[in-house]
């Protein structure tokens, strides 16, 4: 008996005369620290014919598995006291170097096999797990069995030469590997980076788990999820990197002014009329949409708010029209290498009405941002006669934007 026992059900016992040429696998089965029990299906068929398969009920092409021979062939592996039986299929739950990590300290896996067009139902009750080993279809089990046994075996002791070499691997933290890299120092003009050559130890760790990182966001960005997130390197460069390498910004803008007489009321770049003749009192043309978007804008990326960029104390922006302000901001986004995902803004003002100005509020600001309308929501409502805005002594102005890295 091995550390490990793999005893698995195949039609096809030959295809598993790959593991004696697998090298560490290879070595294993030498060394008994696995075992490798074959069951041919074909023993356990029924009659003279050793029937394994039959048409499907129902009718549709193809033949499937029947369910007594795999049950037969089951039932004459002896189980050892940890053990658990794996179905073969494709509509498994997608194996992961976790449940290698996790089955690796049992005493036996029992491996079932499928072909043609899979097993009849009932074979499923003798799973303890149905695997899956990717989201495409293969013709048989057997690939998959042997990927298992070959993932698995060189996790156990004593299999590679080297254990550190699992460590750092892909898969088993939530980041994939840094680049390796070995003799000639120089091949077809492609140089080993300097740094690996340095001698410099610690700088050279350092530099690997920036690699880990800039990979796995480049290549597999879904592997970065919030639990993996926690796992990650505490440096404060790394994680100044991480946050560079961050594909989103959100930021959050808010502006209230104040109504008084004898000034115009412009909001989103449009010119509304107040039953009392009120505007919007401020430096510039005092659009509170426009102004909590640039501020969402600036926020996202931590740049501050407009008050940095277009001072009430310089008059160059003395009755500025904001739209304008807006695109020199968009601008700067732009330049810093975002672009706008959605924006979502919210007015609030007890009069006049504002519905019947979305659209062109919309319209403006998608012109200005040129961005479509469609990712841009502007939404009105009261304050129900409370605070400021209730009493009329002000419009307000709420926005949040999301920003997406440009590739
Ligand atoms: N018609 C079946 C697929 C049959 S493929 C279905 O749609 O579910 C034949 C056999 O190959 C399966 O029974 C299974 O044992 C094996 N197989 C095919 N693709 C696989 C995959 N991605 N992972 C694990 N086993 C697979």
């Amino acid at each position: 008996m091995g550390n490990m026992n793999f005893d698995v059900i195949t039609l096809f016992p030959k295809a598993f005369e790959l593991i004696n040429n697998l090298g560490v696998i290879t070595r294993a089965l030498e060394k008994n620290l696995i075992n490798v029990n074959l069951y041919d299906l074909r023993q356990y068929g029924e009659g003279s014919y050793r029937q394994v398969d039959d048409k499907p009920y129902g009718g549709g092409s193809g033949m499937v598995l029947k369910p007594e021979p795999i049950y037969k062939a089951h039932d004459s592996i002896k189980k050892l006291p940890s053990s658990k039986t794996l179905l073969m299929t494709p509509q498994g739950k997608v194996l992961k170097q976790q449940d290698l990590l996790r089955w690796s300290s049992l005493d036996q896996l029992v491996i079932i096999c499928g072909q043609y067009e899979g097993f009849d139902e009932r074979v499923r009750c003798l799973a303890d797990e149905e695997i899956s080993i990717g989201d495409y279809v293969l013709s048989g089990g057997e690939i998959p069995a042997i990927s298992i046994i070959n993932g698995l075996t060189r996790l156990l002791p004593g299999t590679l030469g080297d254990p550190g070499s699992l460590i750092d691997e892909s898969h088993n933290s939530s980041l994939l590997e840094y680049p390796h890299y070995t003799r000639p120092l120089i091949f077809k003009e492609m140089e080993v980076p300097d740094i690996l050559v340095s001698g410099n130890h610690e700088e050279i760790k350092l530099w690997r788990k920036q690699k880990m990182l800039e990979r796995t966001f480049e290549r597999r960005n879904d592997l970065i999820s919030n639990k993996g997130y926690k796992k990650l390197p505490k440096s404060k460069r790394i994680k100044e990197d991480l946050n560079e390498m961050m594909k989103f910004r959100i930021g959050n803008g808010y502006d209230i002014h104040r109504l008084v007489e004898s000034r115009k009321l412009i909001i989103g770049g449009v010119k509304l009329q107040h039953p009392d003749n009120l505007g919007l009192d401020g430096h510039s043309d005092a659009d509170v949409l426009s102004h909590s978007i640039m501020d969402a804008l600036l926020g996202a990326l931590s740049l501050g708010d407009i008050g940095k960029y277009f001072p009430p104390s310089d008059q160059k922006w003395k009755n500025a029209d904001s739209l304008f302000l807006l695109s020199k901001v968009i601008n700067l986004v732009r330049k810093e290498g975002w672009e706008v995902n959605n924006i979502d803004s919210v007015i609030v003002a007890e009069r006049p009405k504002i519905k019947p100005y979305i659209e062109l509020m919309k319209n403006n600001i998608s012109n200005t941002l040129k961005i479509e309308a469609s990712f841009i929501g502007i939404k009105a409502t009261t304050n129900e006669k409370l605070g400021p805005e209730g009493r009329e002594e002000g419009i307000s102005c709420h926005s949040v934007v999301l920003l997406e890295r440009k590739e």
